[in-house]
């Protein structure tokens, strides 16, 4: 099965293979690897040893992002998600419902946020310490402007919190050159290629250092974790992690650098995303995006305006050729999201395509 969806992404089979262990997580070479992953996504991340650290928590996503804001913006505080699309809208959702302050930018999902959209509600309110903001929305496969946005909030003194799950070591942004960023925010199961099942927050040591105590939770508390690995070492753990999940990560990381690092990999999900996109205007389909808004991880497409079109009945009839994409959509209109991230390459998406297309006839001539 090729596997075109935004994470968990298709892996390879080494990484699939260092699943099949069992693992102490306390063990000696466990815990030798668990360090190793820290430092080589700091890096990636750009951070400087001595001033940034690598945080992880287990589980998904979501849950290494409510505990980013919970640690790092105050309960009661400000601050501003730019909401263009389906990630900010959780991103509002985890920090209003830890009981922090969201101010909500309502801007399009067609194309990604600026600085220019962002600092003008800034100027307007003071009161708002941090911008927490995606970097790649998965939504509908937008890239907002980590670089000019973060510079801005530099310039203007306030804090950056960056979702980038679906966009780190795809996407570059480098810690090291944006002090205002409190911490990124990624997971083992996405532009790595790991298995999913953990989180990480590559954050600046001294503030989360200084927001100790604020997280209002024992579990979601990232300046807990650093104190944990100061106190019992880095390669120590508070709670069960997923030890093959982290075990395959080490190898997606192998993999990773054998490739060619960052760069390569961008330009492979460039290559991939522009096979699909072409492959999807060849075939009389509309992208949600114009080319010049378009993003290298996702590609979402118009859904085709025909009253046969089912999306469920389409993804299981496209899944018996061989594709599988996801059966929901959440855009502001009806599409359909296809991946392009993963271990898959643009031939992989031209197959794709002739599925695609194969199926669509398939589900467009059989009676309403
Ligand atoms: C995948 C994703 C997440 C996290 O999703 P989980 O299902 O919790 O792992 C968060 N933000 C973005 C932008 C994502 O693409």
């Amino acid at each position: 099965m090729l596997l075109l969806i935004p994470g968990p992404v298709q892996t390879r089979p080494e990484v699939r293979a260092a699943m099949a262990q069992d693992i102490a997580p306390w063990d000696v070479d466990f815990q030798r690897v668990y360090a190793r992953i820290r430092e080589r996504v700091l890096v990636i991340a750009g951070g400087t040893p001595g001033e940034h650290a690598t945080l992880p928590l287990q589980g998904a996503g979501h849950f290494v992002t409510e505990a980013t804001i919970r640690t790092f913006v105050a309960p009661g505080a400000k601050v501003l998600v730019p909401m263009n699309g389906a990630y900010a809208q959780r991103m509002a959702r985890l920090a209003r419902e830890a009981g922090r302050v969201v101010v909500e930018l309502k801007l399009t999902d067609t194309r990604g946020a600026t600085a220019a959209d962002i600092m003008p509600a800034l100027a307007a309110d003071p009161d708002i310490g941090t911008v927490a903001m995606v970097f790649h929305e998965t939504g509908s496969g937008i890239v907002n402007d980590a670089e000019g946005i973060g510079a801005a909030l530099r310039g203007a003194g306030r804090r950056m919190i960056l979702d980038a799950v679906s966009a780190f070591g795809a996407l570059p942004f480098s810690l090291a050159a944006h002090p205002e960023c409190d911490a990124l925010v990624f997971t083992s199961g996405k532009c790595l290629e790991g298995m999913p099942g953990i989180g990480f927050a590559v954050a600046r040591i001294d503030r989360t250092e200084a927001c100790a105590g604020q997280a209002g939770s024992w579990s979601l508390d990232l300046s807990d974790v650093l104190a944990h690995a100061k106190r019992a070492g880095w390669g120590s753990i508070r709670f069960t992690p997923p030890v093959q999940a982290i075990a395959a990560f080490d190898v997606a990381l192998d993999l990773y650098d054998a490739e060619g690092g960052q760069a390569a990999r961008l330009a492979r999900y460039r290559a991939n995303t522009d096979a699909l996109y072409d492959g999807i205007i060849g075939l009389g389909l509309r992208p949600y995006l114009a080319r010049e808004h378009q993003g290298p991880v996702i590609v979402t497409v118009h859904q085709p305006a025909d009253p046969r079109f089912d999306l469920m009945s389409f993804v299981e009839a496209l899944k018996r050729r061989g594709v599988l994409i996801s059966n929901f959509y959440n855009t502001a209109a009806p599409t359909m999201r296809i991946g392009a991230i993963g271990a898959i390459t643009p031939d992989d998406m031209r197959r794709a395509v002739d599925a695609i297309g194969a199926t669509l006839n398939e589900v467009l001539t059989k009676a309403a």
